[in-house]
Formats: C-alpha cells, structure tokens, sequence
C-alpha cells in the first residue's frame, strides 16, 4: 500500500474510503463478503501479468509453469471439495460462466426454462435484456403464491409443454434450498439438461449446511465471491462427458487470456473453505439468517416464505408501508448497506419494489453471531421507520448509524495492516 500512496495518492485515497466505509458500516448485501488477507496477497500479485490462454500444459504462451500450477491447485480443490468429475476456473464473472454454460448446452433459438426475474432468478438466465434472453427462447417459471417457494408442479407443466433444450434452477433472490433430485427428474422426463446456477448457496454447499446440485446437475455454474469468500470470479463444474464443451465454451467461446491472478486467489479461497474453520462459518451463516428473519419479522418485515434455509432473507415491507427503495436509503443514511428487492406477485414496480434482500455472509465474518442479528434486526426496522424528510427523522436515523458504529466497531471487518 505504501507504493500505492507514493505512486498514485488519488487511488490510495480511493482503497483507504473503501476500507472505512466496509469498517464503518453493517454489510448486508447477501452477494458480498470480506475475502481473507491470503486472497487479497494472491489478487495483488504478479501473476496478473501473465498470459496464459488455453489451459494447463496446453498454452498459447511460453512461461506458464507458475500458473499452470495455481491452475491445478484450483481446479484439484475445485473438484475435491465439490466431489465434482471436473472444475474450470476461469470463467471472469458468474455471468462469464453463464454464457459459457450456454454455449455449451444449447444453440442459439434453443428453449431454456428459468426462474423469472421477478420471481427471484437471474437476469442471466434468459431476460430479455441480456444475451440469454435474446439468443435463446426463454420460458419463466415461479413460485406458488401461497408457499411462495418453487413451483415444481409450475416446472413440470412448462418442461412438458416447451421441452426445453436446458432447464435452470438456482436464483438471485431465494432464500430457500432446491429440490435438485426434482428437478433431475423433470430434466430426465423431457431429455433436458439441467443447469444449477449456485452463486448465491455455493460457499453453504462447500460447508456441508445446504445440499449439493453436483450429483444432479449436467452442468454447475457459480461465483466465487459470494458466501464461498473468494475473489471476484467464476467457475464451471460439470461431469467428465462434458469437461470439453464446457472448456471450449470458456476459451476460446467467450473468453481470452485467464486471469491467472484470480485463480491463484480462487485455489486459496477453496483451500479455505475446505477447512473445518468454513463449515462452522457456514453453519453459523444460516443461523444468524434465521434468527435475523425471526427479528425482522418482529420489526413488521414480513420474511417472504416464511424464513430462511440459507444466508438470505427476502422481507415484504407492504406492513410498513415503506418502498424497497425508501427502506435501502434510509438504511444507507444510518450506514446499514442492503438492497431494495422486489418480492414474489410484488405490486410495485422494481426500481421501488416491496421489499429488502439482507444477508448474513459480511457480518459472520466479521464474527457476529445470533445476539448480534437480533440487535441488527432492532436497527433495521428503527431505521426503515424512520422518514428523514419527516420531523425527528434524520435525527433517529443518527442515532440508528450510532448503534450501528457501536456494534460494528466491536467486530472491525480487516485490520488496515491486513489490506
Ligand atoms: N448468477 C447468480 C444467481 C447471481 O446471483 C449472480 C450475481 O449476483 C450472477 C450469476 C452473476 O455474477 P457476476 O456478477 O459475477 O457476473
């Protein structure tokens, strides 16, 4: 960091705002987390200035053996911690290792089956306003109204009626575990694929605290920066019958050169996270999400399907009468960080939205455990209550970002000398 200073003040300016304001603040996105010092040492290093396109012992560029190796050590993790026949690494993004998915299963015009939107899915996964959705002929499944959890009998119908050349699960905004085996089943009854997108839940399979997609799915995609604490990245898991597509669907489909450094940084956030110190991390994820359901709930914030299996709650404020988008600022003006979220049949339009997504992927590793969730829960509804343009508002909501200060500094995210 020194360097940095020297070299470039503004941008040292920039990184030191960043680490007070993830210190200073309740991190709440259910997609973020703090990723360790050893991952941020392997991001920061000098295999960022390798080139290495094609794939270990297979390159386009001499002087590869160093990455060749963090290569390997990333894709045997990988597979070992996934029981997985085979692990790409490379995919740049979730949405990297999507469209390679895609690639790899289908032609474009080809019937893909996925969770709308709206309904807590990816816009990756067929929108219109993405690749998926204008390459591919996208049908939406949802939820029951009453459960608000997957419509498996909805999935059937549409598989029968479409045969869909892919069918997708995994979602953006779901807080509760999928039937994978079902979905198997519906994929076999019309000769689909089937594709589990597990961005959001791969860090809670890696600690054995949901169940795994990889003995169901043709194909597995995720990120790596989610619960499962690595860097910004993607990766591809598959069985051994489709490791070729799947890697030509990565280089040369969709992507150049790796990079090498982000998979060195993937092969130690997936050591990591193969230690026992994960799985009671994991555990403890789901815990605190379900006791902060349970405080949200007594807030009058409605967890929608009724709680949690997982690191996320969907809450419903339509009890409060406050928008999506009113509860994000105000939390934001009382150093609370979460997003607006629409909800399942939501009235509202979604850049208002009915509800909020919260997480607990930050705030677990920063150590807080159930105690603390029942006190954030006090400290969201405070703040969601209070209306800054009304009289007294701004004022609770100092008072709500003081609570926040004083929980948060009792468990500091990174020391400065680790960043
Ligand atoms: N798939 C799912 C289910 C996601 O939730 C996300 C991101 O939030 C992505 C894919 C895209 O990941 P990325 O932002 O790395 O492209």
């Amino acid at each position: 960091f020194a360097w940095l200073e020297r070299a470039d003040p503004e941008v040292a300016q920039v990184l030191l705002g960043e680490l007070d304001r993830q210190r200073d603040g309740l991190q709440l996105i259910a997609s973020e987390n703090f990723t360790s010092p050893a991952v941020l040492a392997a991001l920061g290093s000098t295999l960022n200035d390798k080139y290495a396109e094609g794939y270990p012992g297979r390159r386009y560029y001499g002087g590869c053996a160093q990455v060749d190796r963090a290569e390997q050590l990333a894709v045997e993790r990988a597979e070992r911690l996934f029981g997985a026949e085979h692990a790409n690494v490379q995919p740049h993004s979730g949405a990297s290792a999507n469209l390679a998915a895609f690639a790899a299963l289908a032609e474009p015009g080809d019937t893909v089956l996925a969770m709308d939107l709206p309904q807590g899915g990816h816009f990756t996964h067929g929108s219109r306003v993405n690749l998926s959705g204008k390459w591919f002929h996208p049908i939406g499944y949802g939820v029951t109204p009453n459960t608000e959890e997957i419509d498996y009998d909805e999935v059937r119908d549409l598989a029968l009626a479409h045969r869909p050349k892919v069918i997708i699960c995994g979602a953006t905004a779901y807080p509760r575990q999928i039937d994978f085996a079902l979905f198997r089943d519906i994929a076999d009854e019309v000769d689909a694929y089937l594709l589990v997108d597990a961005s959001h839940f791969i860090g809670l399979v890696a600690g054995g605290v949901v169940a795994s997609p990889v003995p169901y799915a043709d194909v597995v995609t995720c990120t790596t920066h989610k619960v499962l604490r690595g860097p910004r990245g993607g990766m591809i898991l598959c069985r051994e019958e489709l490791a070729q597509r799947v890697d030509k669907a990565v280089f040369p489909f969709s992507q150049g050169g790796p990079m090498m450094h982000a998979i060195a940084a993937k092969a130690v956030a997936l050591r990591e996270a193969s230690g026992p110190a994960f799985k009671a991390y994991a555990r403890q994820v789901v815990a605190n999400a379900r006791e902060l359901a349970v405080g949200l709930a007594r807030e009058g914030m409605r967890p929608v399907t009724g709680g949690t299996d997982t690191h996320l709650v969907l809450a419903d404020l339509q009890e409060l009468g406050v928008t999506g988008r009113d509860a994000e600022a105000r939390c934001d003006l009382a150093r609370i960080v979460l997003n607006k979220n629409v909800i399942p049949f939501d009235p509202q339009r979604p850049a208002l939205a009915s509800g909020i997504r919260v997480g607990t992927p930050c705030a677990t590793t920063q150590g807080m455990g159930e105690a603390e969730m029942r006190r954030v829960a006090e400290l969201i509804g405070a703040a969601v209550r209070s209306d800054p343009g009304t009289t007294g508002g701004a004022s609770r909501l100092a008072d709500v970002a003081d609570g926040v200060l004083e929980l948060v500094r009792r468990f500091p995210a990174y020391a400065r000398q680790e960043v």
